[in-house]
């Protein structure tokens, strides 16, 4: 057997599909040392199959996955183990990762065991200081021998990333991490999330349904719609000027581009998102799209771009002579 090991010094996490599959496919994301990027879509859009596809716990039938430009391939537990170290991955409710009849320095402990190896004594009290002081839990005896329900949503939330951090990992997936917490603490969880991302030079996938907090805190966004991304961008340039009739749709309906994460799913007035076992044919975005026409409902639109590294998979901005698709301006 052979071993793919993964480099720790790992930068940048790409991944590629190419051919249909029934959750995602033309996926091609990139993600960089001391960037956030998000992945925006509704619930039901696949982005948290890409969450698990990165995080080595779905198989990439078609593809790559890349960190630091070397395929990943996950033959066996050990590969899994040695991928994990590098990526590391936060889901939306942390009680479902904390197990409740183990304390936070159980957790910790096993964490920091696990990947850094045989620490113990002082050594590992001063580890287990160092994590909770990173996601700002001090003093750390206040929290140590707690149970995960004897903390705050806030707070158990700082523990999974705490524990993340025990695997110094280089890439952090964060799916949906502020969803379930109060609205008053979701901003203090997203600028620690920033203030790791920029000490740690940490390379994170932000994954959410609140196209509004991409915008206050990640770097680029790239908005997804049943199972295939549709539009990317910087994320100041994408939310200020969308391209994507599904991106136009998702911001005229979040509640204030300017104010604090929210809570619901934006609610949007034309229709549901489809099934993706059987997306529709053409542009998967046509039954709901203002702008359809004919050729939308049979042939799937290239990527079009539109400068900066922007671009938008839509035929309004295509050639309309056919398959190469270049640059036009943005129509109002
Ligand atoms: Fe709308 Fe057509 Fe663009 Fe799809 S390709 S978003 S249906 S205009
Ligand atoms: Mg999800």
């Amino acid at each position: 057997t052979k071993h793919y090991p993964v480099r720790r010094t790992a930068r940048d996490l790409t991944s590629r599909r190419t051919r249909r599959v029934h959750a995602v496919d033309a996926l091609d994301l990139t993600l960089h040392a001391g960037r956030v990027t998000a992945l925006v879509g509704e619930s039901g859009s696949g982005k948290s199959t890409v969450a698990r596809l990165l995080a080595g716990l779905e198989p990439v039938t078609s593809g790559t996955v890349s960190l630091h430009g070397d395929a990943v391939r996950i033959r066996n537990y050990r590969s899994f183990r040695a991928y994990c170290a590098d990526v590391q991955l936060i889901l939306q409710d942390p009680f479902a990762s904390l197990n409740p009849v183990h304390t936070i320095r159980h957790h910790l402990t096993r964490a920091l065991k696990l990947h850094r190896g045989g620490m113990k004594g002082a050594r590992l009290a001063r580890a287990l200081d160092e994590l909770l002081e990173d996601v700002q839990l001090t003093p750390a005896a206040r929290y140590l021998d707690k149970y995960p329900h004897e903390l705050s949503g806030g707070q158990r939330q700082r523990v999974s990333i705490a524990r993340a951090l025990a695997a110094r990992p280089a890439v952090l997936l964060a799916d949906e991490p502020v969803s379930m917490l109060d609205v008053s603490i979701r901003l203090g969880v997203l600028n620690l999330l920033r203030r790791l991302t920029d000490s740690r030079d940490l390379a994170v996938l932000y994954i959410t349904h609140d196209i509004a907090s991409a915008r206050y805190f990640a770097d680029t966004t790239s908005v997804m719609y049943a199972g295939q991304m549709v539009e990317s961008g910087d994320s100041e340039s994408l939310t200020q000027n969308p391209a994507h009739p599904y991106t136009r749709l998702l911001i005229s309906s979040a509640p204030d581009p300017d104010g604090p994460p929210e809570e619901e799913v934006p609610s949007t007035d034309s229709g549901d998102p489809p099934s993706l076992i059987s997306p529709p044919p053409g542009c998967r975005f046509h039954p709901r799209c203002p702008s359809a026409m004919e050729r939308c409902r049979s042939e799937q639109p290239p990527r079009a771009g539109l400068g900066d590294g922007r671009w938008v998979a839509c035929w309004l901005y295509a050639d309309p002579a056919g398959e190469t698709a270049t640059a036009r301006e943005q129509e109002p």
